[in-house]
């Protein structure tokens, strides 16, 4: 019986990473058509300080509404673009459009923008970016780079990513650790590459409030980003009790639900409803 079991258990993995793979071969082959055909658009999300609630920017999201499929999640197709290589274009798409929004954003307000390490591979990125910026009049300093930990860390692209943050810095952009935690070698990433701020993952965030060991990581990921001088973010904040916790850690700055859902427009919802008390950072950037 265990071997039926053994045997059926395997049949269901291998049926179903066929259609695993047959899925991602379609959307591969879609995504060539999602930037011409108007498929893919920004949403934004807020970024806020920690103790004052005040919005200090946005960090800019990809979405795809695919023609028969419907919406489907970056954590899926990104990494199908990456395979394929279209998530040069795809980046770049994101770029333009992201500085554009900015662009008509109160001038104090940052711009954080997703980056995938195959995005550096041709060593013109940071040159790509400063010259979107300059299009748009949007000031380098309200730019932030945000490289997930595990793109930093496999060595792969390691040199020119550290290269192009370079040069972005010397321009006055800022350099964001994102995913802070999830990664291999969070601690000799830290070391190598010159980052202004580190994202605590969500995962520890959602775990805070029922498992102590992650109290104890996000205390000790505060305490480290603070005597290495950087901003420390943490993501996906849904409740008042982890805010409360959060800033009396000492954390800098908050992202999630419970400040704002990533929304079409930074004018509305997202800077006025969700928190009482974000009411006040709405009027203040009016
Ligand atoms: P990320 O950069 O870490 O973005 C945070 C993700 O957490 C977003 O998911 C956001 O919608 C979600 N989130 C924010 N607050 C909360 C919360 O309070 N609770 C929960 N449960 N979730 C929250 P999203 O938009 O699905 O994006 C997933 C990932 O896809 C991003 O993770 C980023 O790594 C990648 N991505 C998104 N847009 C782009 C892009 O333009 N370029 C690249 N290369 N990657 C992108
Ligand atoms: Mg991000
Ligand atoms: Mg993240
Ligand atoms: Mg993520």
């Amino acid at each position: 019986r265990a071997k039926a079991d053994g045997r059926n258990t395997a049949r269901f993995f291998n049926k179903h990473l066929k259609e695993e793979e047959s899925l991602r071969l379609m959307l591969a082959r879609d995504l060539e058509q999602a930037i011409s055909g108007d498929q893919l658009r920004l949403v934004f999300q807020p970024i806020a300080d920690a103790g004052s609630l005040r919005i200090v920017g946005y960090e800019a999201l990809l979405r795809w509404k695919h023609p028969t499929l419907g919406d489907i999640a970056p954590d899926l197709f990104i990494p199908v673009a990456e395979s394929t290589g279209i998530i040069t274009s795809v980046g770049s798409w994101v770029i333009s459009r992201a500085l554009a929004a900015a662009s008509s954003w109160p001038p104090h307000m940052v711009v954080a923008i997703n980056l995938s390490p195959l995005q550096f591979r041709s060593g013109d990125l940071a040159d790509e970016i400063i010259e979107a910026a300059r299009r748009w009049n949007v000031a380098p300093c309200r730019l932030e780079l945000e490289v997930t930990e595990s793109a930093t860390l496999l060595g792969f692209q390691r040199d020119n990513v550290l290269v192009a943050l370079e040069s972005l810095k010397n321009h006055g952009a800022k350099a964001v650790m994102d995913d802070f935690g999830t990664g291999h070698s969070s601690l000799s990433n830290l070391k190598d590459f010159a980052f202004d701020k580190i994202k605590i993952d969500r995962s520890f965030v959602a775990s805070m409030l029922t498992h102590a060991p992650s109290v104890s990581i996000v205390k000790a990921i505060i305490g480290l980003g603070k005597s290495l001088g950087l901003t420390i973010l943490a993501e996906g904040v849904e409740t008042e009790e982890q805010l409360a916790d959060l800033r009396a850690w000492g954390c800098n700055q908050v992202q999630g639900y419970l400040i704002g859902k990533p929304a079409e427009t930074i004018i509305g919802s997202s800077l006025a409803m969700p928190v009482s008390s974000n009411i006040n950072s709405f009027t203040d950037t009016l």
